[in-house]
């Protein structure tokens, strides 16, 4: 069996070679929250109940003393393709500039709930917003994960027409991240829709390749582009198992790991 084969997931396996397993693998990440993280189950808005849950276990990852970058969704609120599509009375990009303004939001509410348990925070906007967050500034951003701060980056690139999933790889390469973690509800990427294909089935490595072209639903596919040209690895994991985010941020395998041909090969030893 080839690793770009379905393969049953080794259960929390490290990802890389570790010394000690409870010692983080990662010294930076990346982590991806989608909107509909923040929303209560299956609505729009947000929840804070949802909120709290999510900062409590990114609260838990971040004693760990790996540098945490999170890129927040606004897709519980507005998707801008989404909310222009079949209509004349409003541009595509002022859509997505609300869509953008969306994860402003989320992230607002993500930055008092972990104030709330205690941790070092920081909001930084890709939008110019001076009275609610600072300025997204690449070495302002490494700064503040040097000194173990967390940092929620909102506003997407800035740039409409793109989705958060291209902010997420675009910054996870600016921070010179280790990976690219993909908070998502499902646990991992499938051959197909897991919740319309009871047959779909879970993968547990993938090249960039393969995800391109299969067309697996994992990220856009500028997203996607912009990993494999760099070589920056994509866990996509199920947040709402708890502990998963914790785990995933320590290095241990919780989902489908996602990198280059050869990293692949030399895992599976062939
Ligand atoms: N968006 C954008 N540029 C960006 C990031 C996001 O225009 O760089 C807009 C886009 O309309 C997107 C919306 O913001 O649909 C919300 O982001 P996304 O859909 O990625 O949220 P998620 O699906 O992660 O909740």
């Amino acid at each position: 069996m080839t690793m770009e084969e379905p393969s049953p997931l080794p259960n929390d396996s490290p990802v890389a070679n570790s010394p000690d397993e409870r010692q983080p693998t990662y010294r930076r990440v990346v982590l991806k929250i989608s909107g509909e993280s923040f929303g209560p189950s299956g609505e729009r808005g947000i929840s804070m109940e949802e909120t709290v849950r999510i900062a409590e276990q990114v609260f838990a990852a971040s004693k760990l003393g790996v540098e945490i970058a999170i890129v927040v969704g606004g897709g519980n609120i507005l998707r801008g393709a989404t909310f222009s599509y079949g209509q004349s009375l409003i541009h595509e990009a002022t859509a997505h500039q609300m869509g953008m303004i969306a994860t402003v939001m989320n992230g607002l509410a993500l930055q008092d709930a972990l104030e709330s348990l205690g941790c070092d925070v920081r909001v930084m906007t890709a939008l110019h917003m001076d009275d609610v967050a600072e300025p997204y500034i690449r070495r302002r951003a490494r700064r503040h994960l040097e000194k173990g701060r967390i940092i929620i980056l909102v506003g997407g690139t800035g740039s409409p027409f793109v989705t958060t999933d291209t902010a997420a790889a675009q910054r996870s390469l600016e921070l010179d991240a280790d990976v690219l973690l993909k908070a998502t509800r499902v646990d991992g990427v499938y051959s197909d829709d897991p919740e319309k294909n009871p047959h779909a089935v879970l993968y547990g490595r993938l090249t960039y390749e393969t995800v391109r072209q299969k067309r697996l639903r994992v990220m856009d596919t500028t997203a996607i582009a912009q990993c494999m040209e760099h070589s920056m690895p994509i866990m996509v994991f199920n947040f709402k198992k708890t502990g998963n985010i914790v785990k995933a941020v320590r290095g241990q395998r919780v989902g489908t790991l996602i990198e280059e041909e050869q990293a692949v090969r030399q895992t599976a030893g062939t």
